[in-house]
């Protein structure tokens, strides 16, 4: 049976609805600044009949205002209850897990604030500092690798947590640019100290706040994604269906060769397959 994608079994394009549709962004509704062809019919005609909707994205520069600003902006409406990120996940994590611990952000100034906003404390004193949260960071300089370093390995008493773990963040015409699983990988490879939490995509942390946020169950819903290792992965570990979407970061060769743990339900050319 032909797949739609030119792909062999057993990919198949989705034969069933669903109560619920979580939906990566960049590359699966949106490249950059454009819209991806089908996404609005697709997000209004699923509304249409009931189904939830929720967006989660891996990237730490945004908040939930603002990717429902920019959603909204694209023709597809959308509220900010229904944005999750891993400026939330983070932000929640800490404030759940570590609230009087002092914390070190190597990151953007959305990230700090909602992590301020939160009541965590911040700080830059290595002798302070808990947790050194490692994230995408544009004015990384050699001043916060040495915060880190004399946190983690000199006092010895911080642990270490990230974001994301994306090596990198791809943008369109094959360019893109280091990711927070850079800065996490520099900060391992001198102190020696492993990370050991993650925010974001697989992790269950993120999953588990979108299923709350939805009010669903893993087996009410589907994960919609572009990446094999997150989006896919994250929905495998759940015991999750999970439809990989070929208009961003994986490709029918990645596809090919994927591991066990990062294989999907259903593969689509186009988001919009998702109709049935
Ligand atoms: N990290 C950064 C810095 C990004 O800009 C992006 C995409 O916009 C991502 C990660 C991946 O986000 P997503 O999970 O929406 O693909
Ligand atoms: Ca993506």
């Amino acid at each position: 049976m032909s797949t739609g994608t030119g792909l062999p079994e057993p990919y198949r394009l989705p034969d069933r609805n669903y109560d619920g549709y979580v939906f990566d962004l960049d590359g699966t509704i949106y490249l950059g600044d454009d819209l991806l062809p089908g996404a609005r019919e697709l997000v209004a005609g699923l509304r249409q009949r009931g189904a939830k909707v929720l967006f989660v994205s891996n990237n730490p520069t945004k908040d939930p205002e603002l990717y429902a600003a920019k959603l909204t902006r694209l023709g597809i409406p959308a509220d900010p209850a229904e944005a999750l990120n891993t400026v939330v996940t983070m932000s929640a994590w800490l404030a759940a897990h570590r609230r009087d611990s002092g914390v070190y952000v190597i990151g953007e100034a959305v990230l700090q604030d909602a992590i301020a906003a939160a009541g965590i404390r911040l700080t830059e004193d290595p002798a302070e500092i808990d947790v050194v949260v490692a994230s995408y960071d544009r004015g990384f300089v050699y001043r916060k690798l040495q915060i880190a370093f004399d946190a983690l390995a000199v006092h010895r008493r911080a642990e270490l947590v990230t974001t994301n773990p994306d090596v990198y963040c791809p943008f369109p015409g094959g360019r893109g640019e280091p990711d927070a699983g850079a800065i996490v990988a520099a900060i391992e490879a001198c102190t020696k100290v492993r990370c050991t939490v993650n925010t974001g995509k697989p992790d269950p942390i993120m999953l588990d706040t979108a299923m709350d946020l939805l009010g669903l169950r893993p087996d009410q819903c589907v994960m919609v994604g572009d990446r094999l290792s997150t989006d896919i992965a994250m929905a495998v570990s759940a015991g999750m269906d999970s439809a990989l979407v070929l208009t961003g970061e994986a490709t029918p060769d990645s596809l090919a060769s994927a591991p066990a743990d990062s294989r999907p339900t259903w593969v689509l050319d186009r988001i919009d397959g998702l109709l049935v």
